[in-house]
This record gives C-alpha cells, structure tokens and sequence, in this order.
C-alpha cells in the first residue's frame, strides 16, 4: 500500500516514511492511495479489538517494513477494552476510555509509539517525541511512550493552565518522559515546538519526531474500533448501526469513515461538535471559514480550523459529494450541561462533556440503532462534571492510579535557548 498527500497524489511514500514524517513535505496529509475492500467473511467471525485489527489493517501493512510488527503492535495497543453498552432501546455506548489516560487517543498514541520504536535506525541515537499539549493529547502520548524502547517524550505545556488531572498525566512518568512547564499559555508551547523542527540540526541530533494527531499511524488503529463495534451489532441486532463521533479536528472522524469504506457495516455518521462550528457550516454551505477557537466545556474538542477536513474532501471528492454522506452538527454548552446534568436519569451515564455533545445529536434523532462514542471518561472532567451531576465521579483504576503519583516538571521561559538543553540531555537507555 501506498500512501498519497492529500495536496498532490503523485507525492507518494510507504507507510513508514509517511509515520516518521507525518506531515508530507509539500505540507499535506497522507492518506491510504486506496481503501482496501474487507468482506465481512474476511473476518471469519472474529470479535475483538486485538482479532478484528489484525484482519483489517493487513492491507494498509502490506509491503511495508512494519507489515511482520503488525499482530504485535495490535497486541500491544489495542488490548484496551472498548466495551459496547447498550443503554436505551435503539441507543448503545462505545466506551473508548479503559486505556491508561481515559480517553480514546490511548489506542493511536500507544500505536505509533510502538511503530516508531521499531523504525528506530539501529546504533542511532533514538527518537525524541515533542509534542505541545493544551492538555490531553500531551498525557496520551506521554502514557504510550514511557515504556517504549528507544523513545524518550518531551511534552510541553502551559504552567497553571491544565486541571490537576491532567497535569499527573503528563508528570508522573519518569525516566523517558520530561514534562515541561512553560511560562506562557498554548499558543507560546506551540510556537516553541515549532521552533525547534525548524532548527536542522537540533532535530537531527535528537531525532525530534512529531507524535501529533495528524500522523497517519494514529488514525489506522482508530477505524479498528469502529469495525469492531459495527460488526457485533450487526451480528447482535441483525442491522448496520449509525455512529455519533464527538469531533474536533476530525481524526476520530476520518477513521470511522475510512472503516466504512472499507465495508464495515455503517449506516451512517453523524459528527458532533461543540460551539466551534466550522464544520457543521461547512457541510451546510460549502463555504470553508477557518476561525480562531473559542473556549468551551469540551476542551478537546475546541478547534476552529480541523486540519483533517483535507482528508475529508479527499475521500469524497467535494463537497458536493460529502454533503450527501455526511452530517454534522453543533452542541453549545448549554445543551452540554443539560445532558450531563439529565445523564443519570435519562440514561443511567454520567456523560463527560465531549461525549455529551453526541449524546445531545443522538436526542434530535428519531431513527433508532445508533452508538454514541464516548471519547473520556467523565473522571476526567470532575470539575465540570460533578457540580452538575451534584456528587462525586467514581475515579477508574487507571486513572485513580496516576493521579495518587507524585509528578515532577521542570519550567522553562517560552525560549529555545531554554529548550535545546532539555532535548539534548537524552533518554536513559
Ligand atoms: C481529542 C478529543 C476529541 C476530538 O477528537 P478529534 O479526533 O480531534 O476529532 C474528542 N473527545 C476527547 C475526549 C478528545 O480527547
């Protein structure tokens, strides 16, 4: 399989290339050239994350020099469960947050840790993970690397501006994690990251890699879920579901529409999206305005430009083809607080506020069989979630885990001159 940029199709690289890169030079996103059929036989009744990925990520494996790691980089990040609940007639709950930060990027992140590590050009001096974090990707792939090989992660973040639970998962790591916090909000993490890829030979010396959302290696693994959850509910209900996606850049996104076009039996999806609604007005009117973010209660998912949206029109062609496909809508905050206030009654959930958004889509619904992906858990959010709900959020063992460690950062001034240092330092072996 080759993988083709999103800007110019005749702009080609394997699999591997397109990891170590992320980003194609010409400044687009790599995409699979094709999407590869996969009959339902194919799965020969297989269920599972760990079965189900194996079968449908072979294509997208074949040729490359990853293609023998690929049963074990299924083992090895996608043995999180993703429990399938249902919670009315006609509604069930795809829990993708028993992963170690409680929250679906645990499945990408863990993946392409473990496809870098074994990219690692032997007798190198390793790779170096930057990555900036407004608050959970940072832990996500701080969790996936601490472990791996060859890696060391130095995570960036704006000092006094992520929750309590948030900074733990980013802290807590040891040895080949180094958080650091800058004095400076996102935006200044962000341009620092930046500045040192841009620096030749500060990145070669280090080997700094990109572990950001739009690296291919982190979508794969993502559409191994959505097969999953549809073919038991086929199997189950005797019906292809629909899917709700809280959706911010769109990487969650791509990966349930890219797992249907592969044949897995989805009837349909449905995006949600908080108060930042490009996409929604996009779908509506296609006019593409970008905007500056506005702040909501789904943090996450508070993006005013998805830069995914490319991987989008290319599957489709146009908007004029996605409009038909594809329907997305917006959740203010009001409408967030409301279901999570309403979740225990109605459904028996204590909803995080990302989820929340598919759950308000899901009540402007009047067809049945559709699943909610619950992106976190409500653990997570505790400080908006539980003044809502009137009580305490039971706290999951994972989570319950890292929080009850002790963390340490160093701080820094949002200057490279007080970065290289850190990044030269290099990982224990
Ligand atoms: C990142 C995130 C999202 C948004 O996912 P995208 O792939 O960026 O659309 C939604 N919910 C949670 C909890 C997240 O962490």
């Amino acid at each position: 399989m080759r993988y083709v940029s999103t800007r110019n199709r005749s702009d080609t690289a394997t699999l591997s290339d397109a990891i170590l890169r992320g980003i194609a030079p010409n400044g687009g996103l790599y995409v699979p050239a094709h999407l590869p059929e996969v009959y339902l036989s194919d799965f020969g009744g297989a269920e599972g994350l760990v079965p189900v990925g194996r079968v449908l990520l072979e294509p997208f494996f074949a040729g490359d020099r990853l293609e023998a790691a690929l049963p074990d980089l299924c083992d090895d990040a996608l043995r999180y469960p993703a429990p399938l609940k249902q919670v009315t007639e006609g509604t069930s709950v795809l829990e993708l947050f028993h992963g170690p930060t409680a929250a679906f990027k645990d499945y990408g992140a863990r993946f392409l840790a473990g496809a870098l590590s074994r990219l690692i050009t032997p007798g190198g001096s390793g790779i170096t993970v930057l990555v900036a974090t407004s608050g959970d990707t940072g832990g996500a792939v701080a969790a996936a690397c601490h472990d791996v090989p060859g890696l060391r992660v130095v995570v960036l973040y704006p000092r006094g501006r992520i929750s309590a639970r948030q900074e733990k998962q980013l802290t807590t790591w040891g040895g080949r994690v180094t958080a650091v916090a800058v004095h400076g909000d996102f935006d200044d993490c962000q341009r620092l990251a930046k500045e040192a890829f841009a620096d030749d030979a500060l990145a070669a010396e280090v080997g700094l890699t990109s572990a950001n959302s739009i690296n291919v290696g982190r979508l794969l693994p993502q559409m191994v879920y959505y097969a999953d959850a549809s073919l038991h509910y086929l199997r189950e209900e005797g019906v292809a579901p629909g899917f709700i996606v809280p959706s911010g850049n769109l990487g969650n996104a791509v990966a349930c529409l890219w797992a249907q076009r592969c044949g897995a039996p989805i009837r349909e999806v449905v995006l949600a999206t908080n108060a930042n609604a490009t996409i929604p007005e996009f779908l509506a009117t296609g006019r593409w305005r970008p905007r500056p973010s506005v702040p909501t209660l789904a943090s996450a998912m508070d993006v005013g430009d998805p830069s995914n949206v490319t991987r989008l029109v290319a599957l489709y062609g146009g908007w004029p083809q996605l409009r038909r496909r594809l329907r997305a809508l917006a959740v203010d905050d009001a409408e967030i607080e409301r279901q999570i206030r309403r979740g225990p009654e109605r459904w028996g959930e204590i909803w995080d506020p990302h989820t929340a958004t598919a759950v308000a889509v899901r009540e402007r619904m009047e067809n049945p069989d559709w699943i909610l992906v619950a992106t976190a858990h409500a653990a997570k959010f505790e400080s908006v979630v539980e003044p809502l709900i009137g009580g305490p959020v039971p706290v999951p063992p994972a989570l319950a885990e890292v929080i009850a460690r002790d963390g340490t950062a160093e701080e820094i001034e949002p200057l490279l001159s007080e970065l290289r240092p850190i990044l030269r330092r290099g990982a224990p072996a």
